[in-house]
């Protein structure tokens, strides 16, 4: 029987997998508890493990020679960190450091490796993140290009919003400065025209979403575009998304999985799986 459970307590690509499937990955899981600005992968660095997040949140930052910094995309737990494992790549291909503290699941990149040459549904899963993935790189880079700052931060907060509980955001300017590849006082500037417009309330490191609706107003269609790539991948309205046939329980050292959970990074802003693509999951409780 799938216990109700809150949509923030395990990994959407995880949450998607048949029965079976999850039972072969739950000996290889390890949750894990990540604290904020924790680097879990750095650039160049061997991969070593990837996380696939349930309560935290990741940001995926280039560095340049310079010591300037962008995020080039934000992981929560529609997602995994680390796609380059089971593609064969060896080393990280951005610094990868937790945003917001919580719970992930790990995996090593052997494990990665044995599962997706094992399974096919493992694959498959994970190539359509990879998609969804590369739909958010490429839309922010034009974005960067095409448009205003103003714009860009609602987006970023937005996208940061969908990948946790609640509605503050703990971050300084100058963090967000650095995140955004710009300079502290642009930013100072289009969050001040946002709370003095009622959107938001910024105190000391934490954005209290005021008016979310307005936010989502005021964001570029950007913001559009990535969270449908996102919610195509979790079977939203429009993503042809077919859920797995229930499938054979095999015998497995490990006996029956955790007891079920599933959210979901919809399309309608309920995030919540219907009932009939629920899959048993290794659950995360906080
Ligand atoms: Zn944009």
């Amino acid at each position: 029987m799938l216990l109700p459970v809150s949509r923030f307590e395990s990994n959407q690509l995880l949450a998607h997998l048949s029965r079976t499937e999850s039972l072969w990955l739950e000996q290889d899981l390890e949750r894990m508890e990540l604290a904020t600005g924790q680097v879990l992968n750095a650039c160049g660095a061997p991969l070593r493990h990837v996380y696939f997040p349930a309560s935290a949140t990741v940001s995926l930052v280039s560095i340049t020679a310079d010591g300037g910094s962008a995020e080039v995309a934000v992981v929560g737990c529609e997602g995994m960190v680390g796609v380059g494992a089971f593609m064969g790549n060896a080393c990280a291909l951005n610094d990868a450091v937790v945003q917001r503290p919580g719970c992930a699941w790990r995996m090593s990149t052997a494990a990665v490796l044995h599962h997706t040459r094992r399974s096919s549904e493992f694959m498959q899963q994970l190539l359509g993140y990879t998609q969804a993935l590369f739909t958010d790189l490429a839309q922010a880079s034009a974005c960067t290009r095409h448009h205003g700052l103003d714009q860009q931060l609602c987006r970023w907060m937005l996208q940061h919003l969908d990948r946790q509980d609640g509605l503050d955001l703990r971050i300084t300017h100058e963090r967000m400065a650095r995140l955004l590849g710009v300079r502290r006082e642009g930013v100072t500037y289009a969050a001040l025209k946002l709370q003095k417009e009622g959107v938001i309330d910024y105190r000391r490191g934490r954005i209290a979403v005021l008016d979310r609706k307005g936010l989502e107003a005021r964001a570029c269609e950007c913001y559009g575009v990535v969270r449908r790539a996102y919610a195509r991948l979790a079977g939203g309205p429009d993503s042809g998304h077919r859920a797995h046939p229930q499938a054979e329980l095999p015998g497995h050292p490990h006996g029956q999985p955790a007891a079920a959970g599933v959210r979901c990074f919809g399309a309608d802003g309920g995030r919540t799986a219907p009932e009939g693509r629920r899959r048993p999951q290794p659950s995360c409780e906080r």
